[in-house]
């Protein structure tokens, strides 16, 4: 699982912005590395289209300063490969071109770029143009992370979990790529608010919330989808192998004990599991599933896991 917090934004703004040069021209590239480190920015030469698309499927930079006219692939080519890519596409490229024809700077925008400059330029407006397209990237990579994360634990919050399930439904439907699917729910949790204090509760949802992510792989996906309660989507996963995961999350959950001032607090969650059937018309009907069981988890006496194939064919 990515590791979601609020620590990532700060990352975002403390570390210096990486600008990528692409330009054949050696000249060109210097000066615009030595004015781009001069003012508080990282920077990465390629001379090529090649070597710069080989090094962004390792790295990806905040801004790309993009020459047209190159050896080999030219700077459109090397944009539409960009725009191509789900992990590249939102980074901004600024075109910077000795081609001042409208035509060209039309297809600049056309392909790709949030800017283009016309060379020979002015060392000023290339840095004004480069910190607002850099500045708008950061914000709108915040505004992401505080739109998809649940500001107490860290996770994904509910309205992007929902998103992910109807995502992870479609493919299900299409290529048959079960998964399964938990309802989770902490235990008398009112309990610790009353005894303890409602910031002793909100610890508790965090510390709770960091084990269960320490126990899934990365590609789970694990919400806070209400107060105390959480979900999870296992992808590629069946409904065995799902009740495996659950008893483990159960287990590592009973067994960690949460420190509040001097007072060592034990919990317990209960879970609900079931995974993705053919009859299944929407998300609702496995959620709906899930959540039963989860009820009879309750029932049971808490503490425990309940598997439904309830819409098994
Ligand atoms: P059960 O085992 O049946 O689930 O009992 P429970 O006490 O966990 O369930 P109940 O629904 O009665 O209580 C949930 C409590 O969670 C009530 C609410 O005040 C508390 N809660 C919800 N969101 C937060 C939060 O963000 N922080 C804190 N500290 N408490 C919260
Ligand atoms: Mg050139
Ligand atoms: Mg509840
Ligand atoms: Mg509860």
């Amino acid at each position: 699982m990515r590791h979601r917090s609020k620590k990532i934004a700060e990352i975002i703004e403390e570390n210096n912005p990486l600008v990528m040069i692409v330009e054949d021209n050696p000249i060109n590239s210097k000066i615009c590395q030595n004015l781009l480190e001069k003012n508080g920015y990282s920077t990465a030469i390629f001379f090529d289209g090649e070597s710069a698309l080989k090094f962004l499927s390792t790295c990806a930079p905040d801004l790309i300063l993009l020459d047209i006219i190159m050896p080999g692939i030219d700077g459109f080519q090397v944009s539409e490969e960009i725009k191509k890519n789900p992990k590249l596409k939102d980074t901004p490229i600024i075109f910077l071109s000795a081609m001042n024809d409208e035509e060209s700077i039309v297809n600049g925008f056309k392909k790709g770029g949030v800017d283009y400059i016309t060379k020979p330029f002015r060392p000023q407006e290339l840095l004004a143009r480069t910190k607002t397209h850099v500045d708008l990237k950061r914000a709108k990579e915040k505004l992401l992370i505080m739109a998809t994360t649940d500001e107490l634990t860290g996770l994904y919050n509910r309205r992007y979990f929902i998103e992910r399930l109807n995502n992870e439904f479609e493919r299900f439907k299409r290529f048959q790529s079960k998964f399964s699917f938990l309802m989770i729910d902490i235990d008398l949790f009112k309990n610790i608010n009353d005894n303890y204090g409602h910031k002793c509760g909100d610890l508790v949802l965090q510390k709770t919330s960091e084990a269960m992510r320490k126990t899934l792989r990365s590609y789970d996906i694990l919400a806070r989808v209400g107060g105390e309660e959480f979900a999870i989507i296992l992808p590629e996963t069946d409904i065995k192998s799902a009740e495996t995961i659950a008893e483990r999350l159960r287990k590592r959950v009973y067994e960690n004990s949460i420190q509040y001032e001097d007072i060592e607090i034990k919990i317990t969650i209960s879970i609900g599991v079931t995974q993705s059937y053919i009859n299944d018309k929407n998300i609702d009907d496995i959620i709906v599933r899930a959540d039963r069981a989860l009820y009879i988890s309750k029932e049971k006496g808490r503490n425990s896991v309940t598997v439904s194939a309830e819409g098994k064919d």
